[in-house]
């Protein structure tokens, strides 16, 4: 998916143009956009869109990002993660700020919530799990769920305060390339998962780069998961 023609294709009467209200960094590279919303647009927790950048030579690149935000708020809310090594959609992102405007496509789904569980969300996966934690938070229904957050480094971590706000001990972090004192550091293994879940009759919702999502759906099967209590974007 990566025109605009994408964008209209999803959007029966052509994509919504949504003004930035609001854009700031939540960490070097990871920055939240606060967007007007449309008048009946919905979305529910988990899913995402289509967007591009209101501006010319962008109009046409459109690229899949989550809601961030409650289904009943008066504005949209974006993270997105910014890749520098090249000119691609995020990159221009880094530069877009108040004033500025995108074109939104028609809410489609990622990861839809099921039901209490574990879930495991690698890097800016952590998206969809927001919309879906704080909607719950909202109606004090968080008990039964915990989040495992899997990132390079604490550098990359963001809205910490507020997950743990959420969640207290149900949320647990993990760092791939950083040596943490109080975390570990690695990738997460089959020894980590079977003290982090102990339980594998549950649900598990997974979110994340490919290798992130394939290496811990294969683990969590292998441990016992069932193959219908996993939840992840196909
Ligand atoms: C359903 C869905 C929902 C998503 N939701 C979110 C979200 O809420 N927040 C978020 O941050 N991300 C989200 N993503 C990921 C997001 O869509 C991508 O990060 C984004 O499309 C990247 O766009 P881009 O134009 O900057 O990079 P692209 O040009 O599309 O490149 C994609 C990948 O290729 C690599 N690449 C391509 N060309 C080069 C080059 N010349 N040099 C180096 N590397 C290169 C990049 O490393 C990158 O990983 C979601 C993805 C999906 C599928």
């Amino acid at each position: 998916m990566s025109t605009s023609d994408e964008v209209t294709a999803l959007t029966p009467g052509g994509p919504q143009r949504v003004e930035v209200l609001g854009a700031e960094f939540l960490n070097t590279t990871v920055k939240r956009f606060t967007l007007s919303r449309p008048k009946g647009f919905r979305f529910t927790p988990g899913q995402g869109c289509m967007v591009a950048v209101d501006s010319d030579g962008w109009r046409d690149k459109a690229r899949p990002f989550t809601f961030t935000a409650l289904p009943g708020a008066r504005t949209l809310e974006l993270i997105i993660k910014i890749y520098d090594e090249h000119q691609g959609v995020t990159w221009r992102m880094r530069t877009v700020g108040k004033g500025d405007h995108l074109l939104l496509g028609e809410a489609f789904g990622t990861i839809t919530y099921k039901g209490p569980g574990v879930l495991f969300a690698g890097g800016a996966g952590i998206t969809p799990f927001l919309a879906i934690l704080r909607q719950l938070h909202q109606h004090k229904a968080l008990k039964g769920h915990t989040l495992v957050w899997s990132n390079r480094t604490a550098g990359d971590v963001f809205l910490d305060a507020e997950l743990g706000r959420m969640l207290g001990r149900h949320y647990l972090k993990t760092f791939t390339r950083e040596n943490v004192i109080g975390f570990r550091d690695r990738r997460i293994d089959r020894d980590d998962l079977v003290q982090l879940v102990r339980d594998f009759d549950q649900r598990f919702y997974l979110c994340g780069p490919e290798s992130f999502v394939t290496d811990l759906k294969a683990l969590l099967l292998d441990l016992g998961a069932a193959p219908e209590s996993l939840v992840f974007e196909s």
